[in-house]
């Protein structure tokens, strides 16, 4: 593993008996009854190698991290608490949760670790200090350790006081086995890249990815466009997509990204046919050729003519890299194209294959694939903004002097 910009991997980190914070990723969904459980633990299973090689070596360890959005409130509703008894029963250790963020009960937590042990603030948001990156809060945390661990890559485009403000008044940081494998390998596609390099991606709305999608043209050799945005591409190409989502105002942006494109060499692939029905929850779909009016329906996924293309581009590429599904794959109806692209990419042992985006790694875990493509990022948006080339606070902390 190459880890660039001076970053320290957390197995170079001298953190025997050490108090070492680590700021990880623990914003779990959770059960919507009374009982308030974990309902999906993917997030702590991913910080175990960090944690357990900190309790091997018998570093104090403090762990942080925020749960949902109380917004610099106390809301007894998003309590770290569920969290630490999962981690624990994953652990087979005690995990004690401090009952603030920081304060004279979270010092009191973090006094009492003896090597090896385990100790957890309270819900980081709870403290409004948090997302502002408050200088003093950002001091109380730096206080309870001496070394100071980031493997929360989900919250490193946030120059918050646990990913950004703290760092500087802790002498030694590094990164932790989740953060420093999404830099390694996410740095790749920003390099020297086995090429063709294809980008597939999909998604709702073409205003939400326009930056991603004009980074990309400096970069690829190859754009597949699929899910509704494809919509506004194709109208803006003088097709009549009927009631799909089209983004009406977002025309001109969609041609004048098609123009670039074409100038700077780069394939843009847009579906050939769709699938369309009236609705999200229409009995009944058809497939229609992209020439064909659609009349009254709305396009809800790629036609299996456009899956063929995408998929014979994914098997000649040597870098892919997917964000956004090609079309609504949260109903089974309209799932093929996106659970196509995923086996695709699945299917090219030759290449680099990296999933970013909170959905497209939902849908390649969806489509059971998601050990068998090189990388799936933990990251929706922090992914995509390092894919774009921009800084991402929680790692410019890191590497900082
Ligand atoms: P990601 O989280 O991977 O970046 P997005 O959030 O941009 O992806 O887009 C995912 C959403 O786009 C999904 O909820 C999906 O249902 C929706 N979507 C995809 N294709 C279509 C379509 N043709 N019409 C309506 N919604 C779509
Ligand atoms: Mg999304």
């Amino acid at each position: 593993m190459t880890l660039p910009r001076g970053i320290v991997h957390v197995e170079q980190l001298p953190v025997e008996g050490q108090r070492v914070f680590v700021r990880v990723d623990l914003n779990v969904p959770l059960t919507k009854d009374k009982e308030r459980k974990v309902a999906d633990d993917s997030r702590i299973t991913a910080v175990l190698p960090t944690i357990e090689h900190l309790v091997k070596r018998g570093a104090r360890i403090v762990l942080g991290s925020h749960l949902g959005r109380p917004d610099g409130q106390v809301k007894p509703e998003l309590t770290l608490e569920p969290v630490a008894a999962r981690l624990a029963e994953l652990l087979g250790q005690e995990v004690v949760l401090a009952d603030e963020p920081a304060g004279d009960g979270a010092r009191k937590v973090v006094g009492d670790l003896r090597e090896g042990q385990i100790g957890m603030l309270e819900n980081l948001r709870f403290h409004p200090g948090e997302e502002e990156n408050d200088d003093t809060f950002a001091r109380q945390l730096a206080s309870y350790c001496d070394i100071y661990v980031n493997d929360a890559f989900g919250t490193a485009h946030r120059a918050h006081a646990s990913t950004a403000g703290m760092v500087r008044h802790v002498s030694q940081k590094g990164a932790g086995y989740v953060m420093a494998k999404e830099i390694d390998i996410l740095s790749r596609l920003l390099g020297e890249v086995d090429r063709p390099y294809l980008a597939v991606v999909g998604g709702a709305k073409v205003s939400d990815k326009i930056e991603v999608l004009d980074a990309l043209l400096d970069r690829v050799n190859a754009i597949a466009i699929g899910g509704a945005m494809a919509n506004t591409f194709l109208t803006a190409q003088g097709k009549n997509l009927g009631k799909s989502k089209v983004e009406a105002d977002k025309l001109a942006m969609a041609r004048n990204f098609l123009r670039k494109a074409s100038e700077k060499n780069v394939t843009v692939h847009l579906p050939t046919d769709v699938v369309v029905a009236s609705g999200l929850d229409a009995e009944d779909s058809q497939i229609v050729a992209i020439d064909e009016h659609p009349g009254p329906l709305m396009a809800l996924d790629i036609g299996p003519a456009t899956v063929e293309a995408y998929r014979a581009a994914i098997a000649r590429a040597r870098t892919v890299f997917w964000n956004g599904p090609m079309g609504v794959f949260e109903k089974p109806r309209f799932a093929a194209g996106t659970v196509a692209v995923a086996r695709a990419m699945a299917d090219n042992r030759l290449a680099l294959t990296v999933v970013g985006g909170g959905d497209s790694a939902a849908a390649v875990v969806q489509a059971g694939v998601a050990d068998r493509v090189t990388h799936v990022s933990t990251g929706g948006g922090a992914s995509l903004e390092f894919i774009q080339g921009l800084e991402l606070p929680g790692i410019a902390a890191l590497a900082a002097g």
